[in-house]
């Protein structure tokens, strides 16, 4: 499984075509195409009960059908919890490296405002957006999951809680918008996406980073890299993502970041076998610490230039974009 033939190929010869048990009390969605609704799709790859399909009409490639709990956000209150709140999670979030690209990219686009971040979790990127540039952000958080707004209040985050579509802004309007590792969760990033356009001002900016489904880490691991799991219900590229954007928002910048050779080691060699949530946890904190630790400072220039060919070729892990609302 290699480049191209990875990513434009029907039926894949891994795919394997048993027809899936079901739980009947979490009895899975079958979805069309979030990008373009298009309702037929081929397999594309299967790892475990995770079934990948690509879009006919547009090449998207989505889980199908999703496994509920990840469609509803339940997972994320229940079984997820211990993961994106073990002291791991939360002091690699806090950490000052932990947002560091996005931190720069916003500041580059958005010198003050109101800003609003989507599914803000513990709330680490608001946190350091407030304290690195103080007085210069109004700044709210929400997500579906109580116990780590809960955190993010206690670090003097305002949150909002529940469902992003449901929520009442009223005549609330933000001058930026962000969605960090948030889209590829969701059964309908169509609405998310038009709910932000709706709070933004004129001009506003969307920013959203989902991960990247032609990154170099995909084409080496295929079904082996850690990231193609249930939690992810949407697949992206750059193609796909500007389609599901290009409706409400213009492009303003549009880049690929960040670049882990550490997860890509360890899936190879584990043949793709689930990485439990306390050993991502730990990885995390490990990376932060490696990014924090100035006697890895040459290792770190040969890392930032590997990141940046990689940005250059697309290859990275994930897709950055800067969206301005159209009028
Ligand atoms: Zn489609």
């Amino acid at each position: 499984m290699r480049g191209k033939d990875f990513f434009d190929c029907g039926p894949a010869s891994f795919y394997n075509c048993r027809v899936p048990e079901t739980n009947p009390l979490s009895a899975p969605a079958t979805r069309t195409c979030p990008v373009c609704g298009h309702d037929a799709a081929d397999p594309w790859l299967r790892k475990g009960e995770l079934h990948l399909v690509r879009c006919r009409g547009c090449g998207m490639i989505y889980a199908s059908p999703a496994p509920a709990e990840f469609a509803s956000g339940q997972y994320y209150d229940g079984a997820g919890a211990g993961y994106y709140l073990s002291p791991a999670k939360l002091e690699s979030d806090y950490a000052a490296v932990r947002f560091e690209r996005e931190l720069r990219l916003f500041r580059k686009h958005r010198a003050a405002g109101a800003v609003l971040d989507v599914g803000c979790s513990s709330g680490a990127f608001l946190f350091q957006l407030n304290s690195r540039f103080p007085g210069c952000y109004e700044i709210l958080g929400t997500d579906v999951s109580g116990t780590p707004l809960d955190y993010a209040e206690s670090r003097g985050v305002p949150v909002v809680r529940g469902d992003f579509l449901e929520q009442p802004f009223a005549d609330k309007k933000f001058d930026a918008v962000t969605f960090w590792a948030v889209l590829e969760h969701l059964l309908e990033p169509r609405r998310f996406l038009e709910q932000a356009w709706s709070i933004l001002k004129p001009g506003g900016l969307c920013f959203v980073l989902v991960p990247n489904v032609t990154s170099l880490a995909t084409r080496l691991l295929g079904a082996r890299y850690r990231y193609i799991y249930p939690q992810h219900l949407n697949y992206f590229t750059r193609g796909t993502l500007t389609r599901l954007v290009e409706a409400r928002f213009s492009v303003v910048e549009f880049r690929t970041t960040h670049f882990n050779p550490i997860v890509i080691w360890q899936d190879w060699r584990q043949h793709g076998k689930e990485v439990p949530n306390q050993e991502r946890a730990d990885l995390l904190k490990r990376t932060t610490a490696y990014k924090q630790n100035p006697l890895l400072r040459p290792a770190k220039a040969l890392y930032a230039l590997t990141e940046k060919s990689l940005g250059a070729l697309s290859l990275a892990d994930n897709l950055v974009a800067v969206l301005r609302r159209k009028n």
